[in-house]
């Protein structure tokens, strides 16, 4: 193990997004190529909006992605002995003083400010004021330098300075005795022995009052990267507007995680042109240096032909557990889960995702098809009964009940009444499928087998106009 020590940090105040997907990615990769520590860390101190299915909802998309951690996860709300004392420490060390301000004191200040056209920042009444009498609500500042720069070099977006009068004296400590983000993610990262901090550039902002926390709390300063935001096709933040954002309905929508994996590493970061990546080459390939400055565009399209990629050359006993799963969520169990791999094997070239290949290989699972009218129509006729009677009658024979002996079977009833292959092939397929797009007959009726397959064309007899 290196030195390296690196932490995904969510707040469990919703499912785990495909944004905070990419963060976690990187880290995650990261940590690996460079023989590190990947630590989790849930940021519930926002005891109102963080659930506990939050977190079991962004462990499982986790998980689901492959990005396994070794530490943790660590939960700040169990914490918050330390944070009071770092707190008390900052406190002692006149590094931070009690705010006795009230609200209603705060927002006149801050109209004033506005009306007089100077930017609302804390004027530090406080700072000098003293102890006020016991009982008094009060919440903790941090006291930030009137004077100089905070300077930090972001290994993404390169040096970036700001000047201290520009800091407001933030809050640490809750009126409540909660400690607020800002410093809490400080003293864990110091805590933790964070050498690189690797999170969505909403936070750039916050990275020089956290550098200044590091500083007064005696702490050596960790690396920062800060990743560019995922945005729509219209540019604007990605949001449920452009779809889905959550990482786990891509699972319900039939995506495999190495597709979502491979999609979200492209967006922000390259290795030449190649696109197909497996975990293993991302892990050996993955540096900061290759993540670009501007923001990535979701685009679904890709997002399917990888999966598409996936699918195709994908392990059919593998799939098939995976396709087994969609088809229950359609409400399809499956009575015989070892011939799933042989559908698989039928659908893979074709669908996308594992939600189409459900979709399209519903037939071979439900007990009977689900017709389309207009097929129907158009070749369960009249016309086609003498078809369907001889076809019954030779399937009856057709010894062993395999792909080549079908398909001889149906030669041969071609050759006897001379139809094309369309003419034959159609009316069995609507029989068996109830529509008229599917895989080569010759190839689905042995998975469905004999007495099944008997069992439909009879059925379709009933129902010839
Ligand atoms: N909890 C923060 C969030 O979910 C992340 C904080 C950080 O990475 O520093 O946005």
């Amino acid at each position: 193990m290196s030195t390296v020590r690196v932490r995904f940090a969510p707040s469990p105040t919703g499912y785990l997004h495909i944004g905070g997907a990419r963060t976690a990615l990187f880290n995650y990769l990261f940590a690996r190529r460079q023989q590190g520590t990947f630590i989790l860390r849930i940021e519930d101190t926002d005891t109102v909006r963080s659930t506990q299915q939050s977190v079991d909802e962004i462990l499982k998309a986790m998980k689901w992605l492959g990005l396994s951690w070794d530490e943790g996860p660590y939960y700040q709300s169990e914490r918050f002995s330390l944070y009071k004392d770092k707190v008390q420490q900052l406190l002692r060390e006149g590094k931070a003083y009690r705010c006795y301000c009230t609200p209603e004191e705060l927002e006149q200040k801050r109209e004033r400010a506005m009306a007089e056209g100077r930017k609302p920042k804390y004027d530090g009444t406080c700072r000098e004021c003293g102890k006020a009498s016991e009982g008094t609500p009060f919440v903790v500042r941090f006291r930030s330098p009137d004077s100089g720069a905070t300077t930090f070099s972001d290994l993404i977006k390169g040096p970036i300075s700001v000047q201290n009068d520009e800091l407001d004296d933030i809050i640490i400590q809750r009126s409540d005795g909660t400690p607020t983000y800002n410093f809490v993610v400080v003293v864990d990262d110091v805590e933790m022995g964070i050498t690189h901090v690797i999170r969505g550039d909403d936070h750039v902002n916050n990275t020089p009052r956290q550098i200044l926390m590091y500083q007064a709390l005696g702490a050596p300063l960790p690396a920062f990267a800060h990743v560019p935001m995922i945005l729509g096709a219209d540019k604007t933040r990605l949001s449920k507007r452009h779809g889905a954002t959550s990482v786990m309905s891509y699972e319900e929508m039939g995506f495999l995680p190495e597709a979502l994996v491979n999609y979200l590493v492209r967006l922000g970061w390259s290795h030449g042109d190649q696109e197909i990546f497996s975990m293993g080459e991302l892990i050996e390939k993955f540096s900061l240096e290759n993540v670009g400055r501007s923001a990535g565009v979701f685009n679904p399209e890709k997002l399917l032909w990888l999966n598409s990629h996936y699918i195709k050359s994908g392990d059919p006993a593998r799939l098939a557990t995976l396709l087994q799963k969609q088809l229950e969520r359609m409400g399809l169990g499956v009575a015989d889960p070892e011939k799933l791999p042989a559908v698989v094997r039928l659908f893979q070239e074709r669908d996308k995702t594992l939600e189409e290949m459900a979709k399209n290989a519903a037939f071979l699972v439900r007990k009977a098809p689900e017709f389309d009218g207009t097929a129907v129509e158009k070749f369960l006729t009249e016309a086609n009964r003498g078809l369907l009677e001889t076809l019954i009658g030779a399937l009856e024979k057709c010894e062993p009940f395999t792909h080549e002996a079908v398909e001889k079977c149906v030669e041969k009833i071609m050759a006897e009444t001379g139809l094309k292959m369309g003419k034959v092939a159609q009316p069995i397929r609507v029989a068996i499928t109830g529509g008229t797009v599917s895989p080569s007959v010759f190839e689905i009726l042995p998975l469905l087998g004999r007495e099944e397959t008997l069992e439909r064309l009879r059925n379709a007899l009933a129902l010839l106009k």
